[in-house]
């Protein structure tokens, strides 16, 4: 049988947000401002889907005060996607923007790199002030306890989860940051959530002022580009040119490719 090509939605659940733009790509334009949204992303294809990202929780919306938000389960009903059924969910890495909402998906096994799990479960140094922020302590619980069951899939560097689709170990953002490497009709696309916030990350290097590692990063950025079949495949995470420049096809909903 061939390799089923895929295709890539992106789902705004929230936003926009204006930020400092120096946030969004490192050390860049400081005294300037940028807008940002926050998304999920679907991947269909070969009679699957697959959700990349959680989104929030209506509770830590509501926490967070999050403009614009929209529960994640009203955003995939646009495209016909009951997240009740839901069987994969990617998730890739473990900042509150992409697990609170883990518990909206209570059919999914989720695939996590173990590196990033271990690090937000077990390492105390994921509960100091410059982690802690970033973190939804009511996902990492619920996270914690798929533990030892079949919904959680720990997994070690690279990986193909589904044939033409695999994931990737991306580090530099988070300790394990993962993104997905998509066969489409275009060729293989990435991904690649918070591994860049904005696409112009991809081509000048320049990631988000969210570090822990920047060595690292440096090479997942060498991989991504490599493994994808154009830098127009590459996807980022919080970019809103996710949706204006691709066509629309639902509410705060494109189609990528
Ligand atoms: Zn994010």
């Amino acid at each position: 049988m061939a390799t089923p090509t895929y295709e890539i939605y992106a789902l705004k659940f929230a936003g926009p947000f204006t930020r400092p733009a120096s946030m969004v790509t490192w050390f860049q334009d400081l005294d300037k401002t940028a807008q940002i949204n926050y998304y999920i992303f679907a991947i269909r294809g070969g009679g699957k889907t697959i959700i990349v990202d959680c989104g929030c929780t209506p509770q830590l919306a509501q926490e967070r005060n999050l403009a614009g938000y929209v529960n994640p389960v009203d955003v995939l009903k646009r495209i016909d996607i009951d997240a009740q059924n839901v069987k994969y969910v990617v998730v890739t890495h473990i900042h509150f923007d992409h697990i609170s909402g883990v518990e909206l998906f209570p059919r999914a096994t989720f695939f996590v790199q173990e590196k990033e799990f271990n690090f937000w479960m077990k390492n105390p140094i994921a509960k100091r002030a410059p982690f802690l922020h970033t973190t939804d302590p009511v996902g990492n619980r619920y996270l914690a306890k798929l533990k030892g069951t079949k919904r959680l899939q720990l997994v070690r560097g690279d990986k193909k989860i589904l044939p033409g689709m695999e994931l990737l170990l991306a580090p530099g953002h988070t300790i394990g940051l993962q993104v997905a490497a998509v066969n489409t009709e275009k060729g293989r696309a990435i991904v690649g959530s918070d591994a860049a916030h904005m696409f112009s990350s991809y081509r000048t290097d320049i990631p988000s002022a969210i570090i822990t590692d920047m060595i690292a990063w440096m090479k997942s950025y060498e991989k991504i580009r490599a493994k994808a079949s154009s830098i127009d495949l590459i996807f980022p995470g919080h970019d809103p040119a996710l949706l204006s420049n691709y066509p629309n096809v639902a509410e705060d909903i494109s189609r990528l490719v």
